[in-house]
């Protein structure tokens, strides 16, 4: 549609205007929308979430077990202490974001079952203008506003990753992804077997085990866990001498925060001792006869995956209950009754459980134009993983894979908001990361090198997301400690920005 066109549509429907407007009620979201009342006092805003409520990933994942892989002391917000187990689950997860947005009367802002389908840009006029759909009662919805705060997310809820397997349809049982739970499905009994092995198996197989008669875990390759109490003796002796939750939340934070970045440059510096801890850890529950060679030592050295923490060993107690076993093998087929492995041997199976991740989404999957031209996300270059290059006025949140998403979420508010304030006091409409003169000649890379960080969901989107130069205002670092420093000192006429 030209942009006169749309001017002329809009000018026929009903079109509400904020200063600001947040796609998704998910963690980030729900942060965004709390900085921004605390930030910018006075800022319109609107929270726009596809779903009947807000928790986003903690309200589509419903399978049994699901809960955090890392610790809520770092996963919740900056501005709400954490009170209990550093592993929560989802049930928690979601009360402790209904106190976030009760406390902070952020209700009256969220609209809910509101999915946006297109977002169009005019430098005329300064204003993204936003189409959707109201999933309930199927009305069209339009919106227009200064600034657009995408917390979507990065994957997309509605479906999860399934490869395609030959023979699939040939299975008489029930396949099931674990993003779509069926709330009938009964496993009482059942032979089961889960294919994949990262967080979301290594969570679900201890849930179920119990009522299963088995549950086998099959996976192409081994994956590394961590394991320990689901504890922090730290924070339950603060508790014990009465400090206020608002110091052991910080004092809690500053600790983790220090030992995950212990943890991680040793896992580049000293990359086989890490490994041969991280097996100990897992040898401890599984016996000094488990083939952990087989089952339990990935080929790729720590920290290129994400490492699921496991509380309590829950899964590998499990396995040692023998109510859980472990297959390494490839598919070659499904059959009727269960796997065909490449290596001959077969797995009977009444349920399989695809737990093979996710369909990266990068923005939603809104259809995005520039003044009547489609934006191609990957013609773009980031601005420290937050904003693009030549697309005005947006902000993007991704979170850290290696620490939790959370702490991103915060500081790319805070961001924001200065972003936003900065702007303000400039009087100025539009602001649009752009290459400086300097920037010209910088070697592009892809969004994240395969040799730092390399998860399935990312390799198979690498072609769907921005590109990277080798300077650190356009880099996406993944490195919580040099962007905690590094955001809030970004200086903002430093010439990445063009402001009209
Ligand atoms: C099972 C599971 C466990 C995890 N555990 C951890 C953990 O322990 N620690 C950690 O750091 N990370 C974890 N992650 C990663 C996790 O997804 C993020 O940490 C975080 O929850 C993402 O929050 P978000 O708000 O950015 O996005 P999401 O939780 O994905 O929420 C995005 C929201 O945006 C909405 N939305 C998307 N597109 C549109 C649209 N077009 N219109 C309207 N609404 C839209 C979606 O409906 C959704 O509600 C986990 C992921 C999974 C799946």
């Amino acid at each position: 549609m030209t942009e006169t066109a749309a001017l002329a549509e809009r000018a026929s429907q009903h079109t509400e205007h904020f200063d600001v407007l947040i796609v998704g009620a998910g963690i980030s979201g729900v942060g965004a929308a709390y900085h921004l009342t605390k930030q910018c006092p006075g800022t319109s805003f609107v929270v726009l979430e596809a779903q009947g409520s807000f928790g986003g990933t903690w309200l589509t994942h419903r399978y049994p077990g699901t809960r955090s892989d890392s610790d809520l002391y770092t996963f919740g917000y900056r501005f709400k202490p954490w009170t209990s187990a550093p592993i929560a689950t989802r049930a928690e997860i979601l009360e402790y974001m209904g106190e976030v947005i009760a406390e902070n009367g952020l209700d009256r802002h969220i609209r809910y079952r509101h999915t946006i389908s297109s977002a169009r840009w005019s430098t005329s006029e300064k204003l993204w203008a936003l189409e959707g759909i109201r999933t309930d009662t199927g009305e069209k919805v339009h919106f227009t506003a200064n600034f657009l705060w995408m917390c979507q997310g990065y994957y997309r809820h509605s479906e999860g990753y399934t490869p395609e397997w030959s023979g699939m349809e040939e299975f008489q049982g029930r396949i099931v992804h674990p993003q779509n739970w069926p709330e009938d499905l009964d496993y009482t009994g059942k032979t089961v077997v889960v294919i994949g092995s990262g967080a979301t198996a290594a969570t679900l197989i201890p849930a179920i085990a119990p009522e299963c008669g088995h549950v086998t875990m099959l996976q192409r390759s081994p994956t590394f866990f961590r394991t320990g109490r689901n504890a922090i003796p730290l924070a339950d002796e603060l508790r014990q001498l009465g400090i206020g939750e608002a110091w052991i939340h910080e004092i809690v934070r500053k600790k983790i925060l220090h030992e995950q970045s212990v943890f991680t440059s040793r896992s580049f510096t000293e990359p086989e001792a890490v490994k041969q801890e991280l097996l100990a850890a897992v040898r401890a529950h599984l016996g000094p006869d488990y083939d952990l060679a087989t089952h339990f030592t990935p080929r790729y050295r720590p920290w290129r995956q994400r490492i699921a923490f496991i509380p309590d060993g829950d899964f590998l107690e499990a396995i040692r209950a023998g109510k859980a076993s472990v297959v390494t093998d490839e598919i070659e087929s499904f059959t009727e009754t269960g796997i065909l492995l490449r290596s001959g041997s077969v797995l009977e199976a009444d349920i399989i459980i695809t737990a093979t991740g996710f369909n990266l989404n990068v923005l939603g999957d809104i259809d995005f134009d520039i003044d009547d031209k489609p934006l191609v996300f990957s013609d773009t270059v980031t601005y420290r993983g937050m904003m693009f290059t030549g697309v005005p006025n947006m902000a993007w949140v991704f979170g850290y894979f290696r620490a939790s998403w959370t702490l991103r979420a915060d500081l790319v508010a805070d961001f924001v908001c200065r972003l936003l304030n900065h702007m303000k006091e400039k009087g100025v409409r539009q602001v649009t990361p752009t290459l400086r003169p300097e920037d010209q000649d910088m070697a592009l890379l892809p969004w994240i090198d395969p040799e730092n960080f390399n998860p399935g969901y990312v390799m198979r989107g690498m072609h769907l997301l921005p590109r990277r130069g080798d300077k650190p205002e356009w880099q996406h670092t993944q490195d919580y400690w040099t962007e905690k420093d590094q955001f809030p000192a970004a200086d903002l006429e430093d010439g990445s920005f063009v402001y009209e």
